[in-house]
């Protein structure tokens, strides 16, 4: 291309400061590893420059240069090149520097590999379709893709290769299906609905009460208590950890984390789900694969939500200021929720602490 890399220009930027640019966004501190004296693009004064202690050794030299500098300073380090002009902040923090707020699990990694299985395989078909049959209007990037498939494989090999990877591609998206809704992934699907169904009523306003009915029931005490609306936010949680973020219970130390209540309240959901009779939970697949007997479904739904969802505690900590319900992308509502608790608590149990004890008597 007739220039260094460092200096290509790529959407209006050059690549290095580019790059550089990017990883800001989630990396600290950042060191550029350059050749004893190759000429590099200007850049922020807090990024390091290390210069290889000998010419033409390889990238090893550089990698350890880099680590070197590093040492001391970081738990895990990120590397790459500098000609990485799609590189994804999101991509480095999922897997470097891991937010305390997001949750890390193989349910997670399965998901993020297979949407990466199942956009790949459809690029590269397309990208060897076109090598093969020409290229269709509009699809820019896998008919860029096609000019070097065209030139380095025969005719055969292209529609061969065409045809295993769009099989790959209709078996990933066939095995996506089938695992999205066994995965927290499922509010892909919840979170459309959830936000229609979202409360449209003032955030504070709580449900009336009848004190009179000597038949009532008062709050939220088990998962049953809670309304279908209540189990959807529990199946849309995208476990991002906004709420907990923005709480102020959380950050102060307290028990509370509006996060973890809200994905209790879905496994309290599945634990009662797999006390209904069917497929694979029916009498004759337990039977078939010697499965143990469901717990009884009055048990699954009777499950308590204090110490189920949330600790003792935690239910006293909340200051019902909405941040979590602010900072939520998908309009789960976890006020009502912990107000209903308490409800329950102080008045089917009486059960509160002492310092709400003192001030009600006062
Ligand atoms: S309403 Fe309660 S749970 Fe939500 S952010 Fe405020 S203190 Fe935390
Ligand atoms: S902000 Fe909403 S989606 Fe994110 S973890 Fe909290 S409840 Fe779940």
């Amino acid at each position: 291309m007739g220039r260094p890399k460092a200096w290509l220009p790529f959407a209006g930027e050059i690549m290095l400061p580019r790059v550089v640019r990017l990883l800001r966004q989630v990396v600290s501190p950042i060191v550029v590893v350059a050749a004893p004296e190759q000429d590099i693009p200007p850049l922020p004064d807090e990024v390091r420059i290390i210069r290889d202690e000998e010419k033409g050794r390889g990238p090893l030299q550089g990698l350890a240069a880099g680590l070197t500098a590093l040492a001391g300073t970081a738990d895990a380090a990120y590397l790459t090149s500098c000609d990485v002009p799609f590189l994804q902040p999101a991509f480095v923090r999922r897997l470097i520097t891991k937010p305390a707020r997001l949750t890390y699990n193989r349910d997670a990694l399965v998901i993020l590999s297979m949407i990466g299985g199942v956009v790949g395989t459809e690029l590269l078909a397309e990208a060897f379709e076109f090598a093969a049959h020409g290229d269709q209007p509009g699809a820019f990037v896998a008919a860029a893709l096609a000019v070097p498939l065209r030139a380095l494989f025969a005719p055969d090999v292209l529609q061969v290769a065409f045809a295993i990877l769009w099989w790959a591609h209709i078996a990933l998206v066939a095995a996506f299906l089938v695992y999205l809704p066994f995965s927290k992934h499922l509010h892909i699907a919840t979170s459309f609905p959830n936000i229609w169904f979202r409360k449209l009523s003032p955030r504070g306003e709580l449900p009336k009460m009848d004190l009179e009915d000597e038949t009532a029931t008062f709050g939220l005490k088990t998962l049953q208590d809670l309304g279908w609306k209540d189990v959807l936010d529990g199946f849309t949680c995208t476990e991002c950890g906004r709420c907990q973020e923005a709480c102020p219970a959380y950050n102060t130390g307290k028990p509370l984390n509006p996060k973890t209540m809200i994905m209790g309240i879905r496994d309290l959901a599945e634990a009662a789900e797999q006390t209904i009779d069917i497929i694979p939970n029916s009498p004759i697949v337990r039977e078939t694969h010697g499965l143990p007997a469901p717990i009884p479904a009055g048990a699954a739904m009777a499950a308590p939500l204090v110490d189920g969802i949330m600790p003792y505690e935690a239910v006293w900590d909340c200051v019902t200021c909405g941040a979590c319900v602010e900072a939520c992308p998908v309009l789960i509502e976890h006020v009502d929720k912990i107000v209903g608790i308490r409800r329950n608590l102080v008045l089917e149990e009486s059960r509160f602490p002492q310092v709400t004890q003192s001030q009600t008597a006062s």
